[in-house]
Formats: C-alpha cells, sequence, structure tokens
C-alpha cells in the first residue's frame, strides 16, 4: 500500500495525479477462507480489520450484496460520543471514541474526526435530572462528559432559542470530545487497510444461505458460488433477522426505516453538535456548510431505505422552533437507512446457536460512532471465544431479563 502523506499529494501533484493507485483491491472469491464477514458497513470492515492487526487472522473475505460502505455506514449523520449510562454502553462507545482519536493516523487515511462537541439538550425538568444522572455515571465510567446551564448552552451555540416557544432550554450533557468524521472514509480507510493485509473485500456479493453441517457453520451459499468457512461474522445492520433465518435462529431485532436531511450550504454558524431530543431533531452543519439534520424512525417495520414523509414535517418543526434562523432555509436532500432495533436499546454482539457463526448488529440509530470499538472487540469474540467489550452484549440476556436500557441515551425515540 502506498502511503499517502504531504509528500506523496507533492509528487502525485508533479505528475498530474496519474501515480495513485486503487485503494482496495477488486477481489475475486476464493475457496475458501479462515474466516468470513457478511457486510462491507464500518462494522463488518472493523472486525476485519482487528482481526487482522490484534490477531494476526488475515486470510479473511468481506462480502458485501451492494457496494462497499452503501449501508446505514454511508447514510447516516456521524454522530460519535460516549455519554452512555451503563458501564457495558460506556466502555465500548469510549473504547470506540477513544479510537476516534487517532484512526486517521492508525489507517494512514483522513476520516475527518472532528471533536468539535456534543450537546443533548435538556429541556425538561426530568430531563434535567436524567442527564446529571448521566453525567454522574460518565464521571464514574471515566467519560468525560458534563452537565451545563443555559447560559453555556447559548454561548456555545449562539444561533439557539433557549426560551421555547414550547420547551425552554434548561441546561445540556456536554461532551467536549464527542464530534462527527467523515462516515465514508471511515470504510474506505478500513477497506484499504483490510486489502492491504490481503484480505478479499467482495462487493456485489450477496449471502443467500448459511451451510452447516451437524450444527457447526461450514460456509455461506452467495450470488457468485459456495464459499466455505470455519467462522462467519453476521454484520448487516438492518438486514440482521434476514441472515439469522438463513441460519436458522431468531433474533429480538426489528428493522425499521431512519431518515435523515440536508440543507443548502450557508456560512458556518454553529460548530458544535445539538441533539434535542424532547421536541425530537439534531443538527450539526458539516463542512461544506450544510445542516446536517437526523429525523425520527418510522413507526412501523420496514426495509425501504426513504422513511415516512410526515418525519421530514415533524423534524424541521421541531428543529425551527430550536433554531428559528433554519427557517428560512431550502432542504436539498432527504434519504434513509434501515436500523436495527433491540428491546433495550442496546446491540448484541454475541456467539448464536450454530457453532462457529457470530453476530454483530442491533446497533439501532447509534451505531457509526461505535465502528471502532464493536470492531475491536468482535474480531475478539471471535478470535478468542469472548471480550470483556462484548462480554455483556450476548443474545442470552434476552432470555434471562439482563437487559442493558439505554433507551434515553439512544438519543433518538424508537
Ligand atoms: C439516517 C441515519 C442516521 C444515523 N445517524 C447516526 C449518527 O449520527 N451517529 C451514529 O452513531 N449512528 C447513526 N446511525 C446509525 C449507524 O449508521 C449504524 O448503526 C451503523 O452505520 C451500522 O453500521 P453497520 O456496519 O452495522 O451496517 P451497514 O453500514 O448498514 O452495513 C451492513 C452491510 O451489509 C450488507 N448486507 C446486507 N445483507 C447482506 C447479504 N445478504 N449479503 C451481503 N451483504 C449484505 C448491506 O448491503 C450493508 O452494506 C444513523 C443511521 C441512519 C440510517
Amino acid at each position: 500500500m502506498k502511503k499517502y502523506s504531504v509528500f506523496a499529494v507533492a509528487r502525485e501533484a508533479m505528475r498530474h495525479h496519474t501515480g495513485w493507485t486503487r485503494a482496495w483491491r477488486d477481489a475475486q472469491p476464493k475457496k475458501r477462507y479462515d474466516v468470513i464477514i457478511v457486510g462491507a458497513g464500518g462494522h463488518g470492515l472493523a472486525t476485519a480489520y482487528y482481526l487482522g492487526k490484534n490477531f494476526g487472522i488475515t486470510n479473511v473475505a468481506v462480502l458485501e450484496k451492494g457496494w462497499l460502505g452503501g449501508g446505514n455506514t454511508g447514510r447516516n449523520t456521524t454522530i460519535i460520543r460516549s455519554n452512555y449510562l451503563q458501564d457495558p454502553s460506556a466502555a465500548i462507545y469510549e473504547k470506540a471514541r477513544s479510537l476516534y482519536e487517532t484512526m486517521s493516523q492508525d489507517l494512514n487515511y483522513n476520516v475527518m474526526f472532528s471533536p468539535r462537541g456534543v450537546i443533548m439538550l435538556a429541556q425538561t425538568e426530568h430531563e434535567v435530572r436524567g442527564y446529571k444522572r448521566t453525567a454522574h455515571a460518565n464521571a464514574l465510567q471515566g467519560v468525560s462528559t458534563e452537565f451545563i446551564g443555559p447560559d453555556r448552552v447559548k454561548q456555545l451555540v449562539p444561533i439557539i432559542n433557549i426560551d421555547g416557544p414550547r420547551y425552554p432550554v434548561l441546561g445540556g450533557l456536554w461532551q467536549a470530545r464527542g464530534g462527527t468524521a467523515r462516515h465514508d472514509a471511515v470504510a474506505w480507510g478500513y477497506a484499504r487497510a483490510c486489502s492491504d493485509m490481503g484480505m478479499d473485500i467482495i462487493q456485489k456479493c450477496e449471502v443467500t444461505g448459511v451451510r452447516q453441517t451437524g450444527g457447526k457453520v461450514t460456509g455461506v451459499s452467495t450470488t457468485r458460488g459456495d464459499i466455505d468457512c470455519d467462522k462467519l461474522g453476521i454484520v448487516v445492520a438492518g438486514h440482521s433477522g434476514q441472515l439469522a433465518n438463513m441460519a436458522g435462529f431468531r433474533l429480538p431485532i426489528e428493522s425499521v426505516a431512519l431518515q435523515a436531511l440536508v440543507s443548502e450550504p450557508v456560512k458556518p454558524c454553529m460548530d458544535v453538535v445539538v441533539m434535542a431530543n424532547t421536541v425530537h431533531g439534531y443538527m450539526s452543519q458539516s463542512d461544506k456548510g450544510e445542516m446536517v439534520i437526523g429525523g425520527g424512525t418510522d413507526g412501523h417495520n420496514n426495509y425501504t431505505q426513504r422513511g415516512s414523509f410526515h418525519h421530514i414535517e415533524e423534524t424541521v418543526r421541531a428543529l425551527v422552533e430550536t433554531f428559528p434562523m433554519i427557517s428560512r432555509l431550502k432542504m436539498l436532500r432527504q434519504w434513509g437507512g434501515i436500523v436495527d432495533v433491540t428491546g433495550d436499546r442496546s446491540p448484541i454482539l454475541s456467539k448464536t446457536p450454530v457453532e462457529g457463526v457470530f453476530i454483530n448488529g442491533g446497533w439501532g440509530t447509534g451505531g457509526f460512532k461505535a465502528i471502532p470499538g464493536s470492531g475491536w472487540g468482535f474480531a475478539e469474540l471471535m478470535a478468542k471465544g469472548h471480550s470483556p467489550l462484548t462480554d455483556a452484549f450476548g443474545l442470552e440476556r434476552f432470555a434471562e431479563g439482563r437487559f442493558i436500557d439505554e433507551s434515553v441515551a439512544a438519543g433518538v425515540a424508537h
């Protein structure tokens, strides 16, 4: 792999950029791999990367039915934070956030991590109590957050209307090292590093069946033929239920559409990320100047990558009352993704009833921020049989009633 650097850019500028090579190889499927990962989203690619980097397992294929990063990884609003309430969640999200800090250097790929700070607004007394409690829990977990008052909120976000009209801003949970990153770059950076380790990333290769003998996985059937493997990682977000069905077990997951929209670009006016969960909307400003706006999940299960139209109206209404200046902005684009939601709003990183099959899903509306931590822990689980980062997120918790309730920290009502 050619190292990207300021010298490489200068050298290529001298020869009219004719010397750049492809970031990753367009691989053809082999007959057999030690590990197959289904799904070339951020979580699948990060898992493959840490299998190679931390455990030396490089005979790995990542199979993707569409194009790399074309699922939720390339469709999200890129908010990164780790201000969760429960200890297992704080551990994995903070591991992820800390890995984001050095990801550009680790992958030699600029993922544009921007730790600009994230505020979750408290607009009811109940939210004030809830976020103060989270700030205390975070202090014990070693996660740096603080509860700030309305004056500080106004100072950080001058365009905000802290007086209502429906819900005044009473304060907020502030994480100064939260922020955003360029979502496609995260997928592309991992893909390039995986390809460099000799792994095969195979696009337009849909898994259509999971083959097994005597309760143990032997491989997968795909639109490009059968491929054998010793271990299989299912990392397909909104399609987790379909893949589990192919393997012969059921998951406590529902698939719903979640949508986002962006406005026309404007001059820089907001340099932090703001989440307003009571009125329901969240917003940040992209490097291009567009206001990036996140909406809510559909109230019914579906596999559309669009989302119901009434959510656009509800989301924009919520944001106009929080930021009156955006009422004059034109909205440019709207899109959706299929998110995988569990009952306790926490992910599943687990062995499954089929020996050799592992599942990583259920990240719902908030898995982008978790990508490196999830990949780190899931790779350890697949390589060694368990990981301190993933132990609490096993499938058995639903049978045992050991829920990790993060419905408030999820940030998006679902
Ligand atoms: C609108 C929106 C906004 C969001 N905002 C945020 C946010 O601000 N912050 C945050 O942390 N999270 C956010 N999320 C959630 C986040 O995007 C996801 O949790 C995360 O990207 C999931 O990554 P993944 O790798 O698991 O899934 P994906 O990126 O969806 O990758 C799964 C891949 O599996 C492939 N696949 C499916 N079935 C098969 C098959 N049979 N064979 C082969 N391949 C298959 C799919 O094509 C897909 O590419 C948002 C999501 C959406 C939709």
